[in-house]
């Protein structure tokens, strides 16, 4: 590119406007291009980013530009800066944590909700926003096959549905949290929350939001499939009611990040009823496999349950973010957080839902065209398909580490996340977890693959996921080709 022309598509900084809109068609359509090669390629590149800490940030003037650069200009850097410093969650290697993949009409959608832009906070705000959510998560609760009474909200992510859920658990509890918040107050006992010792870091968080503490929260023994033990919950629950605790809820999981194991929602719904207290079920991973008739146990009780947590944006491929919480009880999550301003008050308001009340953020983004947009494009069907797929292969992976002499499997495998080991034989604890540690990294180093691991009774313990739209069986064949190839040069 000459000099003249590089001039040319500079910023007028004297035109006080926007973008020329024949700049703008140009360079979106070079964006969409760059996008279809990319989704088309993705495989081309590195899943886990290779650079090193302050890398990108090196690359970058400290200050801002005084003067406009050209859209080609920021775009190279995009190349060359930014996208080196990407790890690759569309890359059908990657098998790590709990994948989130954006489909294709996610991804469309998006662009039409940033061009959008408009803020859903009230009905009147956009009525299109507020009305798709509500029609969206009708069609997302009949989905999952949720009584009627399951109300849903969409929020950004399971953290902060979790912590909304919690915050109406402790509405629920009538304590008047509302007015006279909780410090200082010896009217009350203090707040007790139960979870088993799997449930997600997020939980530990709202209790640290919400006022409640690390030491608010009791875990739960699980058992030997790591699923919570529903008799240590009733025990736990009358031990602090005499000890002058204030048990409020519990958090189940459907589905817990280590080992996706299933918490019995139907016994733990039934000590929560007679204890009085709120269950919460997190299901923030698992929860879309309940799209499929053969996997409908795993919300065994949910009828029960006062609130749950899935996310769209992790394993129904709704680009990041959108989480929906449901709840039987909308009053109570308002009642825990409207406050009607003066200048917010609308004509309407005895009519329509406003969803700025019912939660801490007035101004919200128009999440629910891409969940629209994407149930519309695969259909109910298409979506059930890929997920079915995704559950064989995390099977047909499970069978390869069952049948190798030196590998075992850590944990069961009730969705399509395997937690396994090698395990050459005779050594000892401290050997494997190094030798298995080593195993990961030295997999993650080649760019192909990209796992995780956990901890499991203290042992270090390697996760696989196949949860990605673009992972297919001979991606899983090929990780588990790597992983032996591997192992046979460390061990
Ligand atoms: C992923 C996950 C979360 C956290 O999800 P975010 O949307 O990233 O906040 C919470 N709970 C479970 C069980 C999860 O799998």
């Amino acid at each position: 590119m000459n000099s003249m022309e590089t001039q040319q598509n500079k910023y007028d900084v004297n035109s006080l406007s926007d973008m020329l809109p024949e700049d703008f068609r140009k360079y979106g359509y070079r964006l969409v291009d760059w996008i279809t090669n990319y989704l088309k390629d993705a495989e081309s590149y590195p899943v886990l980013s290779r650079i090193k800490p302050g890398e990108v940030k090196e690359k970058i003037p400290s200050s801002p530009p005084f003067n406009p650069e050209s859209f080609e200009e920021i775009l190279k850097d995009f190349d060359k800066i930014i996208v080196p410093g990407i790890t690759h969650w569309n890359h059908p290697g990657f098998m790590a944590y709990f994948n989130s993949t954006a489909s294709s009409p996610g991804i469309l959608a998006e662009l039409l909700i940033s061009a959008l832009n408009l803020n859903g906070m009230l009905w009147k705000t956009s009525p299109s926003s507020t009305e798709l959510e509500q029609v969206t998560l009708n069609w997302f609760r009949q989905m999952l096959s949720l009584p009627e009474n399951f109300w849903g909200i969409i929020y950004d992510t399971a953290s902060v549905s979790s912590m909304h859920a919690i915050a109406a658990a402790r509405e629920n509890a009538n304590i008047q949290t509302r007015e006279k918040g909780l410090a200082g107050r010896n009217d009350i006992g203090r707040l007790r929350l139960y979870c088993s010792e799997q449930a997600h870091s997020s939980i530990d968080k709202a209790a640290l939001t919400l006022g409640i503490g690390l030491e608010g929260i009791r875990k739960i023994p699980v058992d030997k499939e790591f699923k919570m033990i529903p008799q240590k919950l009733s025990e736990a629950i009358s031990e602090d009611r005499k000890n002058g605790w204030l048990p409020f809820c519990t958090v189940a999981t459907v589905g817990t990040t280590s080992t996706t194991s299933v918490d019995p929602v139907k016994e733990i719904a039934g000590t929560c009823s007679r204890e009085k207290i709120w269950l919460h079920v997190d299901a923030a991973h698992a929860g879309v496999t309940a799209l499929l008739p053969e996997m409908r146990n795993i919300f065994n009780g949910i009828e029960r349950a006062d609130s749950l947590v899935v996310n769209p944006h992790k394993w129904m491929f709704v680009p990041i973010d959108l989480s929906v919480l449901f709840t039987k009880h909308p009053g109570i999550l308002k009642r825990a957080f409207s406050l009607s301003a003066e200048y917010l008050k609308t004509e309407l308001d005895s009519e329509v839902e406003n969803y700025m009340d019912y939660g801490i953020q007035l101004g919200r983004r128009f999440r629910s065209l891409k969940l629209w947009f994407v149930i519309r494009y695969f259909g109910v069907e298409g979506i059930q398909n890929i997920l079915r797929e995704h559950l064989r292969l995390g099977k047909l992976f499970a069978g390869w580490i069952d049948e190798h002499p030196n590998f075992e499997r850590m944990a069961p495998t009730p969705f399509s996340t395997v937690c396994f080991r090698a395990n050459p034989g005779n050594t000892n604890e401290k050997t494997l977890d190094d030798l298995n540690e080593k195993l990961m990294n030295k997999v993650n180093e080649t760019g192909k693959l990209f796992i995780t691991h956990t901890k499991l009774n203290g042992k270090f313990v390697i996760r696989l996921v196949v949860s990605g739209i673009r992972t297919k069986e001979i991606h899983v064949r090929n990780a588990w080709e790597l992983i032996q190839k591997t192992y046979q040069q460390i061990k």
